[in-house]
């Protein structure tokens, strides 16, 4: 067994957590077999946490293996790391404000990146993915890849395209999303796949009226633990995970 990390301040077992986010991920369409989320290590800032190479829907305390930022396995054990680890120790490195990173296949965001449609939010629910979302190209740097980011150079370039906002699209790829917890980062990772969504429909009816940016501002000012733990109580039930209470 995994030795329990207990989150600094607040009595919560975060691989417990960490555990649960992959199960709702993979319980509400946001990954299949791949995909992966991580959270900053809460007592060495300069780690993360983060499951072996293993289906989202199958991860167990067992699974999570610790990081440095470069992706080097502190306690390996024969385990074998996501190839695409690099993603998440790009995004902390650069963003000391953020404490958990996902990354996805989110279908709905891919006609996005290939297209080079604009993200930008349409419902009020989904105003935490930003004012718009940036698109990742990795052929642009880095030319004929398989398209995963297995280096921190091309991990960098990744973060880079982040830059500031929660949200970035990967052409022909997926999508990062980066939060300041674990429940965050689930949270806009959901409402990105529904706004993606949603998007499409709306571009069959007619032009869009996007969320005004003085909208998007307000919203995300007011979604805190009120919202975000509502909808992880619920996710919870419907993965059949107990859901760890944080005031
Ligand atoms: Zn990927």
């Amino acid at each position: 067994m995994a030795k329990s990390v207990k989150a600094k301040n607040k009595k919560i077992d975060i691989i417990d957590e960490l555990v649960t986010a992959n199960r709702i991920l993979a319980n509400e369409g946001i990954v299949d077999s791949f995909g992966h989320v991580s959270v900053r290590h809460p007592e060495r800032p300069d780690r993360y946490l983060l499951s072996r190479a293993r289906a989202p829907e199958r991860i167990e305390a067992s699974d999570i293996i610790e990081f440095t930022l470069d992706g080097k396995p502190i306690n390996l054990k024969g385990r074998s790391p996501y190839t695409e680890r690099f993603i998440h120790g790009a995004i902390y490195e650069r963003r000391p404000d953020v404490m958990a990173v996902v990354h996805n296949h989110s279908p709905s965001t891919i006609p996005f990146g290939v297209t080079g449609k604009k993200m930008k939010p349409l419902l009020h629910m989904c105003a935490s993915i930003g004012h718009d979302v940036p698109l990742w190209d990795s052929h642009d740097k880095f030319g004929n890849t398989a398209l995963l980011v297995n280096s921190m150079e091309m991990g960098h370039d990744l973060a880079k395209r982040l830059g500031k906002g929660r949200t970035a699209l990967m052409r022909g790829h997926g999508a990062v999303v980066a939060g300041n917890s674990i429940r965050h980062a689930v949270f806009i990772s959901v409402y990105l796949e529904l706004n993606a969504k949603l998007t499409m429909q709306a571009m069959q009816i007619g032009k869009i009226k996007h969320l005004y940016p003085g909208e998007v501002d307000a919203v995300i000012a007011r979604t805190g633990p009120y919202t975000l733990n509502r909808a992880w109580e619920n996710w919870c039930r419907r993965a059949g995970r107990k859901m760890q209470v944080i005031d």
